[in-house]
């Protein structure tokens, strides 16, 4: 394995920079374009790293799914009454699609769905930004993982657009909570600071079938598999289809530049490089996604 990653960050070095690092979040914008990490946790053994792997940034919409699959282990499926799971086929910040669907966003990994996701995980636990830091935390196994003040504090203040979205869900009736209460979790947890290292190992109970780092189902077999498949169909923005042909993974990207990828039975992985192509996912990650599954030949295809 660390040959493996040292042939996939030499393959990939050209790609470092290349695309644009996010600045519509302007603390984002200030992160420097060529880094490049990668870690892989196995199911049941070491993790293993290159790069930037150890370097902590921002998760943005990689914490989706960690805020999915604690409501989902606190309340079965009942969230999809309130969230449909099919690909978007439009930009993550859509209104108008919010709008056609009548305030049912389309997938719980597009803002609107993730809205409603957070708000459910308001209503479970009262505090949803710190339980999903707390399950980081601990799948992690690192309590000092946390929230970077800075870059929640620009996304509100540079929210108009998912506030927009959190007040379209509540005049359909698709809140429980109030609209200022679910950004600012929603904000927070978005702006969790974590490692490639991180991410791989939080993500690993993914590849597990459920079972988390303490050896407990934290979600059931058919729940880790419907929040693969989400990924699957729904992780990666506008590219979807392309990731899957590409990587051939379930995968979750961020507009922070990482992307975290499962291969079911066998590892997690972690991507970092803060530059994003068209799609906003990144470049190098997703390169050197496509370097591991097409060297290794480990993907669900
Ligand atoms: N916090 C970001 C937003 O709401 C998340 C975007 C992303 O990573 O897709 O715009």
């Amino acid at each position: 394995m660390p040959q493996l990653l040292a042939d996939i960050t030499a393959a990939v070095a050209p790609l470092v920079g290349q695309g644009r690092v996010a600045d519509y979040i302007p603390s984002l914008g200030r992160v420097p374009a060529a880094r490049f990490g990668m870690a892989v946790a196995m199911a049941d053994g070491p993790v293993y790293g290159t790069g930037d792997w150890q370097q902590a940034f921002s998760i943005q919409s990689i914490s989706k799914v960690f805020s999915l699959a604690l409501v989902m282990s606190h309340d079965y499926d009942s969230i999809w009454k309130r969230v449909s799971r099919e690909p978007s086929g439009t930009p993550f910040n859509s209104l108008v699609q919010l709008e056609a669907d009548r305030g049912i966003p389309r997938n719980p990994f597009i803002n609107a769905g993730a809205l409603v996701v957070t708000d459910r995980l308001l209503t479970l636990t009262g505090d949803a930004a710190s339980s999903v830091a707390g399950l980081l935390r601990t799948e992690a196994g690192n309590p000092s993982l946390g929230i970077d003040a800075t870059v929640a504090a620009s996304e509100a203040e540079h929210g108009h657009r998912n506030s927009s979205m959190a007040h379209l869900l509540a005049s359909y009736g698709n809140l429980e909570n109030p609209v200022e209460k679910v950004l600012e979790h929603y904000f927070n947890q978005c702006a969790l600071e974590m490692s490639c290292e991180d991410l791989a190992l939080a993500s690993r109970f993914l590849a597990r079938n459920g079972v988390g780092s303490n050896g407990t189902v934290f979600l059931t077999p058919a729940q880790s598999k419907r929040v693969n498949a989400v990924m699957l169909t729904c992780g990666t923005y506008d590219a979807a289809g392309e990731f899957a042909y590409r990587v051939g993974l379930p995968g979750k990207s961020g507009v922070g530049g990482g992307i975290i990828a499962i291969v079911p039975g066998k590892c997690s992985i972690a991507v970092w490089s803060p530059a994003l192509g068209p799609n906003g996912n990144s470049v190098a990650g997703v390169a050197a996604l496509d370097e591991f599954t097409t060297r290794t030949g480990w993907s669900v295809f």
